[in-house]
């Protein structure tokens, strides 16, 4: 359906958090804690109620009579609430124990612990004399490992999440005479994690002699502190309930996730400054509670949380970013579109008394001292997510290849194929938060705003059309990646400094209307807008008017204001990424290409009758000069050259006549502008020699295309490099073989590339084109981080 001279209409995003609510959650009802543990706690060296804190600035920005903050930046020595639990349930254990007699060998407590839990334990163990082994996952900062060690603790580093974390604690916990310590339960070890829940009770049980809440707002992670809240607020015997809000990260809702699914489910987490609330799984024994007891849920990003804890600094409170985000999650609930439903389901009225649980004090964890340092200096994407997206924009085109067997894609730039790819890109561009633009060359930019929109953005791209017989890779990752490092910032709700843009270059094949590079020469103005629009396809039909036909013939102006960078991700399409048995190649440069179309005008003649000394055969003036090539190339005299006669037809084509005339088209390559012009020079030599050596011989020549070998800037390339060294990825630097957009962008602004290896030797431009999910998920967060320090950039 042809959508005259306008940019597709898409609705903009709303931007809600993630929330849930329960209604009824208020009169639910469980068996409350044991009463012994305050008791229990009351008898520890060194026990002292924590503060709760009256912020009434806190309580006018939000709309309530009170607020409170329950402060935990100091509990039994520690700088955050966890040893209430770890305490209380080594107490037990230990007391079953020696009432199985067995208390007089010393024993191992282990745990796994993204910080505060696993210095409990190792606190506790050494203060009880007993050995303690902790296991640490990766993101946890190197100043927490070391308190952990300085209790005397065997410590242990998983290369892997905090799940990996557990289940290597959960093994060395097969050993004898060990008791494994942790918050997190599973089916089958259960009692252990549930002693530590009741520990946690002491902290309401001090709330209740402190105030009465409205609303008690509790960080989760795998959900024992709310489960304990939950146990605690919901088994009383009368008075009003009050209602329950739990906040955890973006990173990491595994339960805003559980919660909408109605079951626990585990969700792959990124990376966040709420270490301690980077977990994928909730605790199946916390899960009824927390199914049953919460009012409603609600997810933060790290920008959220970095700033409720600077805000919460300014009004003398220290918290660490897993304490700050019940302030953060309180603020997300109640400002925004919805927010008078949230406070509605939240039951908060002007008089209402609110409890945030700060559960951890600055000291908790180190990574975050201040704004400046919540920004990271890496991200990783999304993988399955942006796998899920290529193959989403494959079935836009596809085709059953006969050739192959396979499923192919056939997006040719401008047909309707084309238009839809663009339309559902730009959907996901939109979803995803973006300003999207289209210019009067079809090449659409999708904006991210900076926090200095007046700085001249970093540009990522590449392309969506396609040759007719493509896969799912070529162009499709770089626009595709560009939107993954986009949804993935929004994750962590980074700002960065420079705005970021994700674009899609028009007639990047030039298979429809000859010239490639197109929408991206005229952007860089090395072509003009009138050229590309006269341009025409086969049928007849002029660019122009396609672009008119699709809709995309767009109102921005075609000249691209200079980016501060740009950076593509795009498929090898050849074999080198492989030879060396890496994903990811630093591209240096595009060599010059030269592509000429040479004409041979002999004489026709009999076979048979026709002397050889009198022959003008134009069929072996094409040999002479395909042999002549190649003998250029094996001479060594023009570097590394390549050439290619790919096309060669003689005429009249027949058996017994002497060709009266040869086309052929000659392909010549190399990174050296001047070993090209050189090659190209004697070839004319040759071609002039050819003409002279038999009367009746003309040889005329057509430029088809020409490209100057492009090199790509030095700092964009080594950002690209340490991007890869920090996410442990091993590289090669390489040429590129083919033309990209970013040769053309490459005259307005430091560009380089990024190459991601493809199977079957690299094979692309066919159906059997190829790239493995780990491999393009690798070279997209080498892009992501390096888009990241180029925005940040001043
Ligand atoms: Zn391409």
């Amino acid at each position: 359906m042809p959508h005259a001279g306008c940019v597709p209409e898409i609705a903009p995003p709303v931007r809600m958090p993630p929330w849930f609510a329960r209604p009824g959650a208020r009169s639910w009802t469980c068996a409350p804690a044991p009463a012994e543990v305050r008791e229990f706690h009351a008898s520890l060296p060194g026990y002292a109620p924590t503060p709760l804190i009256e912020l009434p600035r806190l309580a006018a920005e939000l709309g309530v009579g009170r607020v409170f903050v329950k402060d935990e930046s100091s509990r039994l020595g520690l700088p955050a609430f966890k040893a209430l639990g770890a305490s209380w349930a080594v107490h037990r254990a230990l007391a079953e124990r020696a009432g199985h007699g067995g208390a007089a060998d010393p024993v191992t407590l282990v745990a796994a612990t993204d910080g505060n839990h696993g210095r409990a334990v190792a606190q506790l163990a050494r203060l009880l004399g007993q050995r303690a082994r902790v296991f640490v996952p990766r993101g946890v900062h190197p100043e927490a490992v070391a308190a952990i060690a300085a209790e005397q603790a065997e410590v242990t580093r998983v290369a892997g999440s905090y799940d990996d974390a557990v289940r290597e604690a959960a093994e060395a916990a097969a050993a004898p005479d060990t008791i494994l310590v942790q918050d997190m339960a599973w089916p089958g070890y259960e009692r252990i994690p549930g002693w530590i829940v009741e520990g946690y009770s002491t902290l309401c049980a001090e709330i209740d002699e402190q105030v009465t809440p409205d609303l008690i707002v509790v960080p989760v992670g795998v959900g024992s502190l709310a489960q304990a809240v939950v146990t605690h607020y919901r088994s009383r015997p009368a008075g009003p309930a009050p209602a329950l809000l739990s906040v955890e990260s973006t990173a990491a809702p595994c339960v805003i996730e559980s919660l909408m699914a109605g079951e626990p489910v585990s969700v792959a987490t990124g990376e966040t400054i709420m270490a301690g609330l980077n977990c994928g799984t909730p605790s199946s024994i916390a899960w009824p509670y927390l199914r049953g007891g919460l009012d409603a849920a609600v997810a933060v990003t790290d920008a959220d949380s970095a700033r409720a804890a600077d805000d919460l600094a300014a009004l003398g409170v220290s918290a660490g970013p897993c304490g700050a985000a019940s302030l953060a999650g309180i603020r997300a609930a109640l400002t925004g579109d919805g927010a008078d439903e949230r406070r509605a389901a939240l039951g908060l009225g002007p008089a209402s008394t609110v409890v945030l649980l700060s559960t951890e004090g600055r000291a908790a964890n180190p990574t975050t001292p201040g704004r400046a340092s919540s920004m990271p200096d890496k991200i990783t994407v999304n993988g399955g997510r942006l796998w899920r997206s290529l193959m989403d924009l494959a079935e836009v085109g596809a085709y059953d290849d006969e050739r192959t067997g396979l499923r192919g894609v056939n997006r040719l730039a401008l047909t309707d194929a084309d238009a839809e790819g663009r339309r559902l890109v730009i959907k996901w561009m939109e979803q995803a938060g973006l300003a999207v633009r289209v210019d009067r060359m079809g090449n659409i930019y999708g904006r991210r705003e900076g926090s200095d929109p007046a700085a001249a953005p970093v540009l990522t791209g590449s392309h969506l059309d396609s040759v007719a017989t493509a896969g799912a890779f070529d162009g499709c990752l770089g626009v595709l990646g560009g939107l993954e490092v986009v949804r993935t910032l929004n994750e962590h709700g980074i700002t960065t400094r420079r705005p970021i843009e994700v674009c899609v270059f028009t007639e990047e094949e030039g298979v429809r209307f000859g010239t490639d590079m197109l929408g991206s020469a005229v952007a860089a103005g090395r072509l003009t807008l009138e050229y590309a629009h006269a341009l025409t396809d086969r049928g007849g039909l002029t660019l122009g008017g396609e672009l008119t036909r699709t809709g995309f013939d767009g109102p921005a102006d075609v000249r691209l204001e200079p980016p501060h960078a740009y950076v593509e991700c795009h498929i090898e399409q050849g074999p080198v990424l492989a030879e060396h048995g890496v994903e990811v190649g630093v591209v240096t440069g595009v060599q010059g290409i030269s592509w000429q179309e040479i004409t041979i005008h002999g004489r026709a003649a009999h076979a048979g009758t026709t002397p050889t000394h009198l022959r003008a055969d134009a069929g072996l003036a094409a040999a002479q000069i395909i042999v002549r090539l190649r003998a250029m190339v094996d001479s060594g005299n023009y570097g590394g050259l390549r050439a290619t006669v790919g096309h060669l037809a003689v005429h009249p084509n027949l058996t017994n006549i002497v060709p009266a005339r040869a086309t052929l088209t000659v392909d010549l390559r190399n990174p050296d502008d001047t070993q090209i012009a050189q090659a190209e020079e004697d070839l004319a030599a040759f071609l002039r020699s050819l003409e002279n050596s038999r009367p009746g011989l003309t040889l005329t020549t057509r430029r088809m295309a020409r490209t100057a070998y492009v090199s790509f800037d030095e700092d964009v390339r080594k950002a690209i490099a340490q991007a890869a060294d920090d996410h442990g990825l091993e590289h090669v630097s390489l040429l590129s073989g083919a033309g990209h957009d970013a040769q053309e962008i490459a005259v307005l602004c430091p560009t380089a590339m990024i190459f991601v290896r493809g199977e079957y030797d690299g094979i692309s431009h066919n159906p059997r084109e190829y790239s493995t999910p780990e491999a393009c998920a690798h070279g997209v967060d080498v892009l992501a981080t390096t888009l990241l320090r180029l925005a940040n950039q001043d």
